[in-house]
């Protein structure tokens, strides 16, 4: 305990600063996109993330995406807490046993039209739980994934790139 009292005393802090956001090009996206989805969909962007077995590292982006930086309620993309008033699955982890059924229920419980995004390494390719006999495998083996956002994790900004890729593209969703 002494020990940990110097050498707390004597290194300083152990964190280090968090990296600045580009408020900007974050303004630009996310305005952009709130601009598609109300085109497109005549109203603002509902998502409902689910949990399929990650490390929980994912969610930490995506919870800062609604913190006082990000912000983007702001721009009317709101996460909803049930899957019958959601446009977007926003899927993280590797699908496990666990999850599986619970994730295909979520994906029949979500009117159409819908979209599902596999966020993160994991939702992927599997990332660092490749091989695990506790998953089923990735997003894809699972659901239709209409966009992948890799990174372990991915930044708040790439995945509102990706959102507005999807409002982009052509396809209409299931
Ligand atoms: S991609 Fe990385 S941060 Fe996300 S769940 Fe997998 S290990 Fe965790």
């Amino acid at each position: 305990m002494r020990t940990f009292l110097r050498d707390a005393l004597l290194k300083g802090k152990a964190t280090v600063a968090a990296p600045a956001p580009d408020g900007v090009a974050l303004e630009e996206v996310a305005r952009a996109l709130a601009e598609r989805a109300r085109r497109r969909l005549g109203r603002s962007l509902s998502i409902r993330e689910v949990d399929a077995g990650s490390c929980n590292g994912c969610e930490l982006e995506i919870h800062a995406l609604n913190n006082p930086v990000y912000d983007v309620e702001r721009f009317g993309l709101k996460f909803v807490a049930s899957p019958r008033h959601a446009d977007v699955l926003m899927v993280t982890g590797p699908v496990t046993w666990n999850m599986r059924e619970a994730l295909l229920r979520t994906y029949d419980a979500t009117p159409a039209p819908k979209w599902v995004v596999a966020v993160g390494d994991c939702a992927v390719d599997c990332g660092v739980f490749a091989g695990s006999p506790a998953i089923v495998g990735r997003l894809a083996d699972i659901l239709p994934v209409d966009l992948h956002v890799g990174g372990c994790p991915p930044p708040p900004i790439e995945m509102v790139k990706g959102l507005l890729a999807l409002m982009e593209a052509p396809v209409l969703p299931r």
